[in-house]
């Protein structure tokens, strides 16, 4: 199954993509934790990435691009993939064609998560992440059952540096000017589903499964 996950910063797209890749056994690719992974450990990649990931801007396409055609170029992204945070604009929509072509891939299904300003800014606020394994939790919504600490590896949380309430509005400007447009193209495609998912992330997980059944 192969699988797009779209939506604003906040409608939960890397909390869902972890369940289905689980559920589905099929990997999940983050353009934003690859990235992150590539700050962390200050390749030549990251270095470039840095600043724009700090002030919510897209990392320039082509730096994008080769990272993910390095990840489809891995084997396990024959067992199909659940792909979150890319394509963020029309540009990138076209590279991730010319990826799919060349493996003789398309997509089943594609899936826009459809949240509320103030759910998705009380959300990314309080937003804590693992600094090893990447695992979420939220101050409310989602405590660690160790105040700073991840549940699943031990390791310390931190608050992203693009979570703060103005880097958030920047970045749901640019998904409003660059990203959304992407809705219109897969509908075009006849691929595009809305998921409500304000809601609790058991329910929006339920009813992605549900389309994706149908698809297989
Ligand atoms: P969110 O969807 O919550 O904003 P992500 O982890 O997907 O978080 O992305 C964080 C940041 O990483 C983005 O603001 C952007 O700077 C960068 N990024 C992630 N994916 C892409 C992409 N496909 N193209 C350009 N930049 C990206
Ligand atoms: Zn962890």
């Amino acid at each position: 199954m192969r699988i797009i996950l779209l939506g604003p910063p906040g409608a939960g797209k890397g909390t869902q993509a972890k369940s289905l890749a689980l559920k589905l056994g099929a990997p999940h690719i983050s353009t934003g934790d690859l990235l992150r992974k590539n700050v962390k450990e200050g390749t030549g990649l990251g270095i470039k990435a840095k600043d724009y990931m700090e002030r919510g801007a897209l990392v320039p396409d082509e730096l994008v691009a080769q990272m993910l055609i390095v990840r489809f170029s891995q084997p396990d992204v024959k067992t199909g993939f659940i792909l979150d945070g890319y394509p963020r604009n029309m540009s990138q929509a076209g590279v991730l064609e010319g990826i799919l072509k060349q493996n003789n891939m398309s997509i089943d299904l594609v899936v826009s998560l459809d949240s509320s300003e103030p759910v998705i800014i009380q959300r990314l606020s309080g937003r804590l992440v693992c600094s090893k394994c990447g695992e979420n939790f939220h101050a409310v919504n989602m405590p660690p059952l160790k105040q700073g600490l991840c549940d699943k590896c031990g390791s310390k949380l931190y608050q992203r540096a693009d979570d703060k309430e103005e880097t958030i509005r920047k970045r749901l400007a640019v998904y409003a000017n660059e990203t959304a447009p992407l809705l219109e193209y897969y509908q075009a495609r006849n691929l595009l589903h809305h998921i409500p998912a304000d809601g609790p992330a058991e329910t929006v997980l339920n009813q992605i499964i549900v389309l994706a059944r149908q698809k297989q």
